[in-house]
């Protein structure tokens, strides 16, 4: 599991160079796998997907600093708790586990069609459809999206 920095980010960019992952971007950058690390060319990721390290991503946020989930590794093997969070001024850095939960109750809120793990696709692409949706539920289907859940 990864970190996620939520909306309360105040961009104050103390969490970028004390990743040891470079995982951390500012909001509108675009990422790669490549990118501070010493990957290259084609690998696998942890859940078996094969990935280009030099191929750029688009930001995963636009207005406030972003964690590629699959670069970050909660800090394991560089430090003892996560670095991110330990040095976020406004607590924002909290772990992916957490605001999945805290999406699901969001989404199970505005939508009121269908809770159940099958019927998330369709619940998804039924939020995607709707012109008239607030813009936080489009960021967090953007997320959902990016985390392939
Ligand atoms: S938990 Fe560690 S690896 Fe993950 S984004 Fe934060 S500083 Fe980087
Ligand atoms: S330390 Fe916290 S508030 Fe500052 S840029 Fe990082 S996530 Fe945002």
């Amino acid at each position: 599991m990864a970190i996620y920095i939520t909306d309360e980010c105040i961009n104050c960019g103390a969490c970028e160079p004390e990743c040891p992952n470079n995982a951390i971007y500012d909001g509108g950058i675009e990422w790669s796998y490549a990118d501070g690390t010493g990957v290259s060319g084609v690998f696998t990721l942890v859940d078996g997907q094969d990935v280009e390290a030099e191929k750029m991503h688009a930001p995963v946020e636009d207005d406030f600093y972003f964690i590629v989930p699959d670069k970050c590794t909660e800090c394991h093997g560089f430090h003892e708790e996560p670095q991110c969070a330990a040095v976020c001024p406004v607590d924002c850095c909290v772990p992916m586990t957490d605001y999945l939960q805290t999406m699901e109750e969001e989404l199970e809120s505005s939508g009121g069609f269908g809770d159940s793990a099958e019927d998330l696709k369709y619940k998804i692409q039924r939020f995607k459809d709707d012109k008239n949706l607030e813009e936080t539920n489009e960021r967090l289907l953007k997320k959902k999206e990016i985390l392939h859940v």
